[in-house]
């Protein structure tokens, strides 16, 4: 159950609604958010919501069947939309394309990044200034020092970033240089970052698990929704499977069933998806027509020259492409 409480509720209310939904037997949990404040209510019994509907202080209640509550599109019927300033919008009803390098390496691969980024009318640029990789001896990114030279140029042409946080101690260092922290796909259950990213007022989008359940992501998206931030996006980024032919397999069944289960933003990352530069673009195609709300994918100005995920990177002109093909694509599935 979730009680959307009233913006003028006041805490001998708020008191009295929480001492009626506990002599019911359900758990509360009181979430506030950039937007509303809620309670979850957890329990089992029966009850009419006409009991609990009459009290001052309440906006609205809604039953949620599913274990994941405040995600859950069952309460939510009219799709979230993440504003990040600007007119850059995410969400239903626009298409985000979000595009830049597996790793920021230096200021001359930015600024190419931003030029081609901009003349294509891209507002959003991935990077990553701290990597996840499988080798310790691997480039491991730029940090906080190069996600401070990124921003600095991306600001001049009202590019918006996108970066990964790996860690707890990292989002105050980031804060006031990214646009969206990214939850990489070996953080999906990393719980402390998830609670901690709840406390923030900035944009999160949390990448699928590498062997990470739908539910599992769910789950994941409503920690940090729980925690107090509701601007929040979920990124499929492909599954771990038995297929050796490509490096992941992007589940396109996610999208769909994302978008029927969850009120939240579904992007899709066929980079990371599939791993092999080639099919990116079908894949990616396909992503819209299953109803993604936004891609994201690696390019750089050469390469096979990247620090890192090259063999998955678009050049500009294969991204050039892409970008007019998925807009393309994005009208066709407007006219449905
Ligand atoms: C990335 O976006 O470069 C990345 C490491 O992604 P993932 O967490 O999906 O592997
Ligand atoms: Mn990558």
């Amino acid at each position: 159950m979730i009680i959307q409480l009233k913006p003028s509720v006041t805490p001998a209310e708020k008191e009295n609604i929480l001492q009626r939904i506990k002599s019911l037997d359900y758990k509360t949990t009181q979430v506030t958010t950039q937007k509303g404040t809620y309670i979850v209510g957890i329990g089992k019994k029966e009850f009419d919501v006409r009991q609990l509907g009459h009290m001052s202080g309440i906006a609205d209640i809604h039953r949620v069947s599913d274990e994941y509550k405040l995600v859950s599109r069952k309460w939510k019927v009219n799709r979230s939309h993440i504003d990040l300033g600007d007119e850059v919008i995410v969400g239903e009803g626009t298409l985000s394309i979000m595009a830049g390098p597996c790793s920021i390496e230096n200021e001359e691969q930015v600024q190419q990044t931003i030029n081609h980024l901009v003349s294509n009318n891209v507002r959003i640029m991935r990077g990553g200034v701290f990597k996840p990789r499988s080798s310790p001896y691997a480039f491991r990114g730029m940090g906080v020092d190069g996600l401070m030279m990124w921003h600095n140029s991306a600001r001049k042409s009202g590019i918006k970033i996108i970066s990964e946080v790996m860690q707890v101690s990292q989002i105050e260092a980031m804060y006031d240089f990214v646009d969206i922290f990214q939850v990489g796909a070996r953080n999906t259950q990393n719980f402390n970052l998830l609670d901690e990213l709840g406390r923030v007022d900035k944009p999160v989008m949390i990448k699928r698990g590498i062997s990470g359940t739908i539910d599992e992501l769910l789950h994941s998206a409503e920690y940090v929704f729980s925690a107090g931030n509701e601007k929040l996006m979920l990124c499929e980024r492909g599954i771990r499977t038995y297929e050796k032919a490509s490096r992941n397999t992007l589940d396109i069944n996610a999208i769909p069933i994302l978008k029927e289960k969850t009120h939240l933003p579904v992007i899709a990352d066929p980079s990371h998806g599939i791993g092999i530069r080639e099919y990116v673009e079908p894949i990616a195609l396909a992503a819209v027509m299953a109803g993604a709300d936004g891609i994201i994918y690696e390019t750089h100005q050469k390469p096979e020259e990247a620090a890192s995920d090259g063999q998955q990177t678009l050049n500009f002109e294969e991204s050039e492409q892409l970008i007019t093909k998925l807009r393309k694509t994005f009208e066709l599935r407007a006219r449905f």
